[in-house]
């Protein structure tokens, strides 16, 4: 991450947990006639339920916040902050006392939903757990012909359900919804984040601005699909590397909802039509090659940072080394169009055995044209051995790595590397699992 990333994301981190539940601890403690111990009990359960109208904001992707933080950030802000808001409800939870049913069987609803809420996101649509313990991924796999992306997407929707009984158990005691200051506060905050998720899903879309129509769509190999996409005029010019989410509308052959892919075209091939690489998995990437050319696509972004973090480099004359596994390979080629001639670039590339190596003549045209470009393929994994043959020393001593692929794979590689004597501190990743 650049300094001036990791600066906002301080300054997020610091907004999202302090500046904003300010107000209403503020007014709680100064208007609710209550034992010290008491206001911060209540205090805990407000906090909580900001940061849950937070988390609900922060599902809406807001682009400005991605150009300061980066989307990953926005994601791990997201997770991470639905555990401190349970720890937080939980404290509340143990230790408020109420004698009025009504409130306190919200309150409890509200709490136990949480809990299963946020340990089915843990499990099912984190990689927390599952990319790390090799048995719960096998577990997850096993499960996931129930457990679809689209069923655990209206799971996770659960947490409005939270929202409301909350709001409503506020609202129901009456000595703190009559402390107007709070109450306002605690009422716009809410409107706000569910207005702004509501716009986001469905009014957002429509704009000419996410509007773009399918120009090619045909397989790479066995597993993986080509989609080439035209944007419309309206567009905003992406930048290499950059990711979008693809949402088809209407579409008979393939579900509604919005997915993220990174772009393998680079914006100097064509700015205004940009090319991705598809792995068929699941549900919505296996139903992919039946979209039809000319069919409409809304694509919401462009999000991504990974074009500023090479061009600082470059600036720089700091070595990049661009490592894909699989189709992670889609915005490293992205980024080697367009980085070659310009800064260090070294091409390291694992796939799989029976994967076609499809951007192999694209890589050794960029090799031919220039002088300093490095390009490495295999289809397994590079062992320890392999990278410390591949990889000179300026690279392993200087140059920052950027890897990207599945999340399991990706942690391994980056292992390797500081096994190697590569510093953690340049090491990037993009893991292609949210
Ligand atoms: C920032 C970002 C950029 C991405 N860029 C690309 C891209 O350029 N090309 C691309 O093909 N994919 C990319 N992905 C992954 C892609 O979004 C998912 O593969 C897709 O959304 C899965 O949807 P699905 O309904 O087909 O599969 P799901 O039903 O969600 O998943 C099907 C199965 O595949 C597994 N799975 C899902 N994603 C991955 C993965 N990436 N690697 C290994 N196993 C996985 C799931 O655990 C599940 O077992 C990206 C993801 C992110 C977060």
């Amino acid at each position: 991450m650049l300094k001036r990333h990791e600066a906002a994301l301080y300054a997020t981190w610091l907004i999202i947990l302090v500046a904003i539940p300010a107000p209403l601890v503020y007014f709680l403690n100064q208007n609710l006639v209550d034992t010290r111990q008491n206001i911060l009990i209540y205090s805990f359960g407000v906090v909580a339920y900001v940061w849950w109208l937070t988390i609900v904001f922060l599902s809406t992707r807001p682009r400005w916040l991605d150009r300061l933080i980066g989307l990953p950030s926005m994601y791990f802000a997201h997770a991470l902050l639905g555990v401190l808001a349970l720890s937080f409800a939980t404290l509340h939870k143990l230790q408020a006392f109420s004698i009025d049913e009504t409130i306190k069987n919200l309150g409890n609803y509200a709490w136990y939903l949480s809990i299963f809420s946020i340990a089915y996101a843990i499990f099912f649509m984190s990689g927390w757990l599952v990319d790390r313990m090799r048995f719960l991924k096998r577990i997850k796999n096993q499960l996931h012909f129930i457990f679809k992306h689209q069923l655990s997407l209206w799971i996770h929707r659960l947490n409005f359900v939270i929202i409301g009984l909350i709001w409503l158990h506020v609202h129901l005691i009456g000595r703190i919804s009559g402390i107007t200051n709070f109450i306002i506060i605690f009422d716009i905050y809410t409107i706000f984040a569910l207005s702004a998720y509501a716009w986001h899903q469905f009014i957002s879309y429509d704009q000419k601005k996410y509007s773009g129509q399918v120009i090619g769509n045909f397989p790479l190999d066995a597993t993986t699909q080509q989609l080439v996409i035209k944007l419309g005029q309206k567009a905003a010019d992406y930048r290499a590397g950059d990711i979008f989410f693809l949402k088809f509308k209407k579409n008979p052959v393939i579900s509604s909802e919005a997915h993220p892919f990174s772009v393998t075209s680079s914006p100097d091939e064509s700015h205004k039509v940009v090319t991705f690489t598809i792995q068929r998995l699941g549900d919505f990437t296996k139903a992919i090659n039946r979209v039809a050319i000319g069919s409409d696509v809304q694509l919401e972004g462009p999000f991504g940072m990974l074009d500023a973090v090479v061009a600082d480099s470059a600036k720089k004359k700091q070595p990049v080394v661009l490592y894909g596994l699989g189709t992670g390979i889609a915005p490293l080629r992205s980024l080697a169009v367009k980085y070659a001639n310009k800064a260090a670039i070294h091409v390291i590339w694992s796939t799989h055995r029976n994967s076609e190596i499809y951007y192999d003549e694209d890589f050794l045209s960029l090799k031919n044209n220039d002088a300093h470009f490095k390009y490495d393929v295999k289809k397994a994994r590079f062992t320890q051995e392999n990278l410390t043959s591949i990889l000179d020393k300026t690279e392993i001593s200087a140059a920052r790595f950027i890897i990207v692929g599945s999340a399991a794979i990706v942690l391994n590689v980056e292992s390797n590397l500081r096994k190697i004597g590569v510093a953690g501190n340049r090491l990037i990743d993009e893991r292609l699992t949210m």
